[in-house]
């Protein structure tokens, strides 16, 4: 912990743990570590990041307002997977933003985490600990594979328990709008505030967003069912042996908190094609079907 705190704020990069994923931190009021946070992943200018925060008090610090919508539905899910777009509070630098006047904001299920930034005395912004448009690290070893020799310090507290990236609601707006499907269903959202989220605009404003993400090297083949993926199997090339399907349909919480790991796995195990089985689109499954839409689009 003591380690951790001194290199945050020496302007060092830190691989924190969260719930969601492993995260590349760097504290908020520090520009050389932000701007090694983009050089390090390769990440766009634009592409902004996540501010962690360690209790709902430092919100007024990181937002200029907050709609009560926001407010209720962090009370009610934080710490936990869920991402509030609010307006940009002046103590947030735009490089944070990628130039917005909004900021996504949460507070991570993670004590080792939340305990750093209480004692950094400052926020943590983050993206998660991977190079640009990869796959998402889900433990240390993945933070590691990724990224050794690149990052002052890896935190190691085991595996990620959700394993998919935060919920993203943009607050901005009225009525709210869904940014990124994550780790707390919308349905679950929507029961708490009484009404409908709206879909995004279109406007590619979470970099979650870009068509091809979360991309392994194998080629990913979705399917909705066993059948179908015995019937694509027994029709594959031999250039695109060997094969294997993924299918965690029966157990979603077990298939985002494996997902990452499973695709990183393929390529340990040098597979052509992973065949994966989509799960039905409700709950944790939006999460998971956006996430493997996005591991199989073509770059
Ligand atoms: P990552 O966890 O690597 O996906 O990065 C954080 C996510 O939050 C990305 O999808 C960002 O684009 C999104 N995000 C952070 N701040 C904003 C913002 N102000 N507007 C839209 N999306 C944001
Ligand atoms: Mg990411």
């Amino acid at each position: 912990m003591e380690v951790a705190v001194r290199t945050l704020a020496g302007g060092g990069l830190v691989a924190i743990p969260t719930e969601t994923v492993y995260g590349l931190g760097a504290a908020i009021n520090s520009d050389i570590a932000i701007a090694k946070i983009f050089a390090v992943k390769g990440r766009p200018q634009d592409h902004p990041l996540i501010v962690h925060i360690a209790d709902i008090e430092q919100l007024q610090f990181v937002a200029s307002s907050i709609p009560l919508d926001a407010l209720k539905i962090a009370h009610a899910c934080w710490p936990g997977p869920i991402t509030l777009l609010l307006q940009r509070g002046d103590q947030v630098p735009t490089t944070v933003t990628g130039g917005r006047e909004t900021v996504a904001v949460r507070i991570p299920d993670n004590a080792f985490t939340r305990q750093l930034i209480t004692k950094l005395g400052s926020p943590i912004v983050a993206p998660s600990a991977n190079r640009f448009g990869k796959v998402s690290p889900t433990n240390a070893q993945h933070v590691c594979d990724d990224l050794q020799g690149d990052v002052d310090l890896i935190v190691d507290d085991g595996a990620c328990s959700i394993g998919v990236e935060s919920t993203i609601i943009d607050f901005s707006v009225s009525p709210p709008q869904l940014l990124r499907p994550g780790g707390i269903p919308i349905e679950d959202i929507e029961h708490i505030l009484g009404f409908a989220i709206g879909s995004s605009d279109g406007v590619s404003r979470a970099s979650g967003m870009l068509q091809s993400h979360y991309r392994p090297q194998c080629q990913v083949v979705l399917v909705e069912n066993d059948e179908e993926a015995a019937g694509l199997t027994a029709r594959l090339t031999p250039q695109q042996l060997p094969s294997r399907v993924l299918n965690r349909c029966e157990n979603l919480p077990n298939y985002a908190s494996s997902l990452y790991n499973d695709l990183r796995q393929a390529d340990d195990d040098n597979i052509q094609t992973l065949i994966a089985v989509l799960p039905s689109n409700t709950g944790l499954g939006a999460a998971i079907i956006d996430r493997l839409v996005k591991a199989a689009a073509p770059i």
